[in-house]
Order: C-alpha cells, then sequence, then structure tokens
C-alpha cells in the first residue's frame, strides 16, 4: 500500500480540478490531482461565462457580465453570486495566460463581449472565449463571407452539406467540398483524434494542401472540421493559412472534442512543470473519511492496489452524471464520494421534462452540492459540513451550464475562489 501526504488534494481532473490544481501550485501549495480522467473527453475546448437565462422565455446575453450583474435576482443559488466580476474575470485570464504561454493560444480578450460561433449541426453558439484556431470563424459567421468548408469521407462527426443545408438560407456563399483525408485509404471510418494526431507530420499536411488547393475558387475563408492538430494546432493552421493563401479555420464538432483534449492535456503539461504537484492518473477515490485531526484520509481504487493520501484539505471537483461525481438512484440524487446532501430543485419531484429541448431545462440538471461563498459544501440546514473541504464546478447546484452556457466559466471561477479560500 503506497500512502501520500500532502497539503491540497483535488478530487477530479475535468476543466474544475485542472483550474484549481493550476492557481494552488501556482501558489506553492503541495497539491495531489486524482482522477481517472472519465468524461472530459467532453469538454468542448470553448470557454463559455455565460450565454443565456433559461426559463419561460430565453434570454440570451452578449455582454456576459451584464447578465451575471442580473444573476442574484433571477437565480439566486447560482454560483457565480459567491464571486465578484471581476474575481471571474481574473480567474479566466489567468488560465488563459497560462495555455497560451503553453502554445495554446485563445481569442476574444480584446473585448468583454460574447461571439457567436458556428458549430458543426450549423447552429451557433454564444462563448467568451474560443481557441485562437476558431477565431477567424467568428469573422467568417457575422459577415457571411464566401467560405468553402472542407469535410472527410468516413468522418462521422461532421458532415459539410449538413451544416451547408442548415445555413443555406442566411449564408448563401457557404460552400462545401468531402475529399479523401490523405494516407486513410481503405478505411471505411475515421476518428478526429487520429486525424488530428496524423497532422502533426508535415508529410500529411502537405498532402492535406495539395488536395484542397484546387478545390478554392475566390473563397475568403476555408473551414475544417476542429482536428488540425493535437499539440500544435495554431502552428499547422498558419502553415495551411500560407499554403493556400486564404484564412482558415475550425468548427466545433461533435465530442470527443479535439479542442477539449488539447485544453486538458495543455494544462496537466503546464502541472507537470512544478515540483510541488502531483497526479494520480486513472484512479477514483472510492472512500473518504475525516480523521480527528481534522486531516481526510482518501483511498484510491488503482485497478485492485490501493492508494491512500492524507490530506489537509480536499477539493472536490467530480463533476456530474457522465463522470459519477452525482449518482442517481431511485427516488434520489447522492453525492459519490463524500455522501454529501444534493439539493434537487425539481418541482413536485419532476427531473426531467418531457421535451429534450425544453427552454426551460432540465430540473436534473439543476442539482446539486450547495456551498457558502467560500464553496464549502453545506448541510441540509445551511451550516458548513467540514471547514476544509470545497466543492467546485459542475457539481455546483443551480448552475446549468447546458442551458445558460456557464460551463467552464463556473468551473474556473469556483475553482479560483476555492484555492484563495484554502489560503
Ligand atoms: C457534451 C458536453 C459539451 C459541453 N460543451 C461545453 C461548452 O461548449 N462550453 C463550456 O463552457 N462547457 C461545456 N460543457 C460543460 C463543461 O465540460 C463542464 O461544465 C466543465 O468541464 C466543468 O466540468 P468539471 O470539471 O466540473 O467536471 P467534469 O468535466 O465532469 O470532470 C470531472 C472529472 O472527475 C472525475 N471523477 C468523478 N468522480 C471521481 C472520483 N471518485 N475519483 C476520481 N475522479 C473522479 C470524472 O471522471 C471526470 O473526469 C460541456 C459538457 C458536455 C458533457
Amino acid at each position: 500500500m503506497i500512502t501520500l501526504q500532502t497539503d491540497l488534494t483535488i478530487i477530479g481532473s475535468g476543466i474544475a480540478g485542472l483550474s484549481a490544481a493550476l492557481f494552488a501550485v501556482q501558489k506553492g501549495l503541495g497539491t495531489v490531482l486524482i482522477g481517472d480522467g472519465g468524461a472530459s473527453e467532453f469538454a468542448s475546448g470553448l470557454l463559455d461565462v455565460l450565454g443565456a437565462f433559461s426559463g419561460e422565455s430565453i434570454t440570451q446575453w452578449d455582454d456576459p457580465w451584464a447578465g451575471i450583474a442580473a444573476l442574484p435576482q433571477r437565480f439566486p443559488g447560482h454560483p457565480y453570486n459567491c464571486l465578484q466580476a471581476g474575481e471571474i474575470e481574473q480567474a479566466l485570464a489567468e488560465v488563459v495566460r497560462a495555455l497560451s504561454g503553453a502554445g495554446l493560444a485563445y481569442a476574444g480578450d480584446h473585448q468583454k463581449k460574447n461571439v457567436r460561433i458556428m458549430t458543426g449541426p450549423g447552429r451557433y453558439k454564444l462563448t467568451y472565449r474560443v481557441p485562437e484556431t476558431m477565431w477567424p470563424g467568428v469573422e467568417a459567421f457575422e459577415d457571411k463571407s464566401p467560405c468553402l468548408v472542407v469535410d472527410f469521407h468516413g468522418l462521422k462527426d461532421f458532415s459539410g452539406p449538413w451544416l451547408r443545408s442548415s445555413l443555406a438560407e442566411v449564408w448563401p456563399g457557404l460552400r462545401t467540398e468531402r475529399i479523401r483525408f490523405p494516407e486513410t485509404q481503405g478505411k471505411p471510418e475515421l476518428l478526429a483524434v487520429r486525424l488530428a494526431q496524423s497532422l502533426e507530420s508535415e508529410q500529411v499536411r502537405e498532402k492535406l494542401a495539395g488536395a484542397v488547393a484546387p478545390l478554392i475558387r475566390g473563397d475568403k475563408f476555408l473551414a475544417f472540421p476542429a482536428l488540425l492538430g493535437m499539440y500544435s494546432s495554431g502552428r499547422i493552421r498558419a502553415e495551411l493559412e500560407e499554403r493556400l493563401g486564404v484564412s482558415v479555420f475550425e468548427i466545433p464538432i461533435m465530442p470527443p472534442s479535439v479542442p477539449g483534449l488539447r485544453l486538458l492535456e495543455t494544462l496537466g503539461g503546464i502541472l507537470n512543470g512544478y515540483s510541488c504537484f502531483r497526479r494520480e492518473s486513472g484512479k477514483r477515490v472510492c472512500r473518504a473519511r475525516q480523521e480527528a485531526s481534522k486531516e481526510f484520509v482518501l483511498n484510491l481504487d488503482d485497478g485492485g492496489r490501493i492508494c491512500k493520501v492524507i490530506s489537509r484539505r480536499v477539493i472536490l471537483a467530480t463533476g456530474r452524471f457522465l463522470g459519477r461525481g452525482l449518482q442517481a438512484e431511485p427516488g434520489c440524487i447522492r453525492e459519490a464520494v463524500f455522501d454529501l446532501p444534493v439539493v434537487h430543485p425539481g418541482e413536485d419531484g419532476v427531473w426531467h421534462r418531457e421535451d429534450l429541448f425544453d427552454q426551460r431545462g432540465h430540473p436534473a440538471n439543476r442539482a446539486g452540492l450547495e456551498v457558502d461563498p467560500t464553496f464549502r459544501p453545506l448541510d441540509r440546514q445551511g451550516n458548513v459540513l467540514y471547514e476544509n473541504l470545497y466543492a467546485v464546478g459542475s457539481i455546483l447546484a443551480h448552475s446549468d451550464w447546458m442551458r445558460m452556457k456557464c460551463g467552464a466559466g463556473v468551473a474556473i471561477a469556483s475553482a479560483f475562489k476555492a484555492v484563495g479560500s484554502c489560503l
């Protein structure tokens, strides 16, 4: 049995857990991050702050800060209400700065507004910061400039013709062409992640540019599904622009999302550079208890071997149902590690509405943990349960990231505040 002793343990390695780890190691805190990686592949790579208020009618926020100012009145339990707008901004800026420093640049910093970005199914989405590789797409979508979208035989996650038919009325200058991705002859089905990896090879990039060049006819923009490289997407996009003489951008596609993986891997890479950081990957915390000393003892399931972590403080960033941070049982929803009380804002026990796309959202998506202003979980009477336990990210109650478009923002900002509170 291996036993580790640490100042801070973070459970969960999605955006919330990785951001918390970044803020902690930047302050020199001895930090152990435990995560099994499940569900994290759903991160889209877009950094939403706040896009909409859900309800009987939808309010869209071009200015997310105006939305955040209006939150206390409309959604008093929302996690953003524990933060000043300046703290949310600072948290986001620190993560974006760290990512850019590690070669994964994000765009949109010059404006404090949401942008509209075209998505694979041919809709648009309001978001706050986008990978630089997607930024020309914001301009192209706004101006509806002549644009060629290239997709690939065998790639199931993205269809250019579907996109074109969804947008035909509003964007007549959008054309599509389907080509064979270099070096994939005889492969009936292609995975975006594999294609992204193969584009790290100069030979493959050269062949791709060679196949696309004859298709460009007066287009101002050239768009690909988001798979332009796994580790050097900025450089690959710039190189294609140079070779092809048009502005190139990526369109977000269905998960598993390459830009989401880039984001998580880049954050992980940054953390590995800190000597006060240790990562226990591919492991789950299966049991947790507090000793009389107030330290937590966490038992990790390590495929048979049990490893124990003793920690002065814990940040819980285990996410929702997909990653099994929350578990649904008949009649109740449970928090899986500490068995913390889960609030369920559903009316009359209704968890899901009949229509999947109901604009009011599904009550189950607002279920989660109630916290105090420093992000410590509360019991049903509103008392802090443990003075050294914090919860961050999508496990928090009252934040329907799907309808409100606030997933990454809540994850990063709550992590920032919890680490500040720890210190
Ligand atoms: C399909 C999809 C699309 C999305 N699109 C966007 C978007 O466009 N923009 C946006 O801002 N947000 C988006 N989100 C939401 C966003 O991904 C999350 O809100 C954000 O990643 C915060 O997540 P988190 O870190 O709190 O949880 P997660 O990303 O769920 O991470 C929690 C991690 O903890 C792990 N874990 C759970 N229990 C344990 C345990 N006991 N021990 C160890 N590890 C454990 C899980 O396996 C998981 O890896 C999307 C989510 C999904 C599912």
